[in-house]
């Protein structure tokens, strides 16, 4: 009995865990949108328990057990969580919507249902949604690895030094700006349904809370598909040449085709985080720190000048797109 039990949570609910309540949160939202309820509720109805479902797996279903543990990241992370996720996308959309103004009312001139597909099977519009704002925030996100302008401000999201659900939120304003004009514009401007882009929205919050917990999640060959934990623990590796892979947000298909998928299957990630170790932990710290000149640098940079430039050499053996900012 036990040697079952013990069977059942080390192989088959690693397995099953991510799929099941993808599954299931997609049909909820899908079915309470078909009982009219307004998509804005739905969405966060399904979201809401879906977070708590995935804070009690961490402890039942644990990667590492030191990373349930706080690291005095809870406060800061409920705020970027409430101000990046809930509260930024609902500020910008009217934005979109006035300057694509215009380009959409041309659209409804020319084409009487606008540009989208309506009329194909659900699926398949949610995976067109996916596909195409994956492609675009593959970009933006790896331009957020490369351009020392803006690894300032991605550095918020690379900070911790453990990963657990509520690091998926954890986004300066400035980027979560940019990397929603790939998961709005092209939507507002195609004239997308409401139907397909809150699975899109269910897709994207339970896969990213999913992506970043500390769930001993194991997907297989599914891991050609999706973005998840076994790969995305590499993009948050300390070490740069691990970093500066899998940038995918949802789906692993554009870090395929352009050649940044990784997936060491002998070895387990080791240290995650920046190499700064005084990144600042606070939620208003963090807003200023991309502003500030001491971002992702060692503190006593000046009394060892070249210190972490060259730690990273010995260890990756390139600095190229690297994280740290060289203070001349
Ligand atoms: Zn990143």
């Amino acid at each position: 009995m036990d040697h079952k039990h013990k069977t059942i949570k080390d192989r088959v609910a690693p397995v099953l865990v991510f799929p099941l309540v993808l599954t299931l949160s997609l049909c909820s939202v899908w079915l309470m949108l078909r009982f009219g309820v307004h998509e804005g509720i739905a969405v966060f109805a399904v979201l809401l328990p879906g977070a708590l479902l995935i804070a009690v797996l961490e402890r039942v279903l644990p990667y590492r057990q030191d990373w349930n543990q706080s690291d005095g990241d809870i406060k800061t992370d409920f705020l970027h969580m409430l101000i990046a996720q809930i509260t930024l996308p609902r500020l910008v959309k009217p934005v979109w919507l006035a300057v694509l103004a215009s380009s959409v009312g041309w659209i409804g001139v020319h084409f009487e249902n606008g540009l989208w597909p309506h009329d194909w099977p659900l699926l398949v519009q949610v995976a067109m949604v996916l596909l195409i704002a994956e492609f675009g925030r593959y970009w933006v996100h790896r331009a957020a690895h490369t351009y020392i302008a803006l690894w300032r401000f991605h550095a918020v999201h690379h900070s911790p030094n453990r990963l657990y659900w509520m690091n998926a939120g954890r986004f300066h304003p400035v980027e979560k700006v940019f990397f929603l004009i790939p998961e709005m514009v092209p939507f507002i401007i195609l004239g997308t349904n409401v139907e397909a882009m809150s699975l899109y929205f269910v897709f994207n919050g339970i896969h990213g809370m999913f992506q970043h917990s500390n769930i001993r999640v194991k997907l297989g060959w599914l891991n050609y598909v999706f973005a998840m934990t076994e790969l995305h623990r590499w993009h948050h590796s300390k070490l740069v040449r691990e970093s500066n892979r899998n940038y995918g947000n949802n789906l692993i298909i554009w870090d395929l085709v352009f050649g940044t998928f990784f997936w060491p299957r002998d070895r387990e990630v080791k240290v995650i985080g920046v190499y700064n170790p005084d990144y600042p932990k606070g939620y208003l710290a963090q807003l200023k720190a991309p502003f500030q000149g001491n971002i992702d640098k060692p503190a006593d940079y000046k009394q060892r000048p070249g210190y972490y430039e060259n730690k990273i050499r010995e260890e990756c053996g390139v600095l190229g797109n690297d994280k740290v900012i060289t203070v001349k």
